[in-house]
């Protein structure tokens, strides 16, 4: 069970690595997420223990859960779900260094006058439903760059560029549509120049389609089944979540 999942690093790691090379790309421009939902403390502790530092839940009750046995584990800790206004207070409890999922303005609202009353900064990736399927969270790519601007308003949030889930295709080119449209956004917000944003990350790619977020320019992918095995239950059970 170790073995596996450090025969799957070993792979994860051959392929983004092959991939950079395709691209022109510096291999330390990508950073490795572990997307570790439904996975345990300990198979985490495997791959922190080997290597990765760098690791995200879906779900404020997994971080909960997990938190304890990984705290004394150097690693870096992201969330990548759905955020309910009500688990603000709560996820703050447990070290997230980044809140990818930023989608909507009254989110990043509630989020700032906790982090006020707390005295505490975080760090924001503005999530982007660049599939456009209503499964998916994220916002709207047309409303994307005004979201920003809003979110960046708020001083205790520290936007540091964009996240997207492809679309779920088997046709490549589909879903690096999606891709380009995340660097598109990026290449926009950049040259408005809004006070308060940076745009050096994109969070896009998973097991299935790194090599493609890669070409396009992603900087962090997220991966999950591809090292640690296939989930017991679907996506949908993080992606629908209050839908
Ligand atoms: C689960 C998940 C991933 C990883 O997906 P895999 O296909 O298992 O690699 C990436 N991003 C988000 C937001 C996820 O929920």
């Amino acid at each position: 069970m170790k073995e596996d999942i450090l025969h799957n690093l070993g792979i994860i790691n051959e392929r983004i690595k092959k991939a950079c090379e395709k691209a022109g790309r510096n291999p330390d421009e990508v950073k490795l997420l572990l997307a570790t939902k439904t996975v345990s403390a300990e198979r985490i502790k495997t791959a922190l223990q080997n290597g990765q530092t760098l690791i995200a839940e879906n779900k404020v009750q997994e971080l909960k859960d997990k938190y304890d046995d990984l705290k004394d584990t150097p690693h870096e800790s992201h969330f990548i779900g759905h955020l309910q206004t009500n688990k603000i207070k709560d996820i703050l409890k447990y070290n997230v260094v980044c809140i990818q999922s930023m989608d909507r303005l009254d989110l990043a609202g509630k989020l700032h006058q906790r982090l006020v009353s707390e005295g505490k900064t975080i760090e924001i990736l503005i999530q982007v439903n660049t599939s456009e399927e209503e499964s998916k969270f994220g916002v709207h790519p047309d409303k994307a760059v005004e979201l920003t601007r809003k979110v960046a308003e708020f001083s205790t949030l520290k936007i540091k560029g964009l996240m997207t889930i492809g679309l779920f295709s088997a046709e490549t080119e589909k879903v690096r549509s999606c891709f380009k449209i995340l660097k598109k956004l990026q290449q926009e917000i950049i040259s408005q120049n809004i006070p308060n944003v940076q745009m050096k990350e994109l969070s896009m790619g998973m097991s299935g389609d790194l090599e493609t977020a890669i070409e396009e320019g992603a900087t962090i992918v997220r991966v999950g089944t591809a090292v640690f095995g296939a989930r017991v239950y679907p996506d949908s059970f993080y992606w629908d979540e209050g839908k």
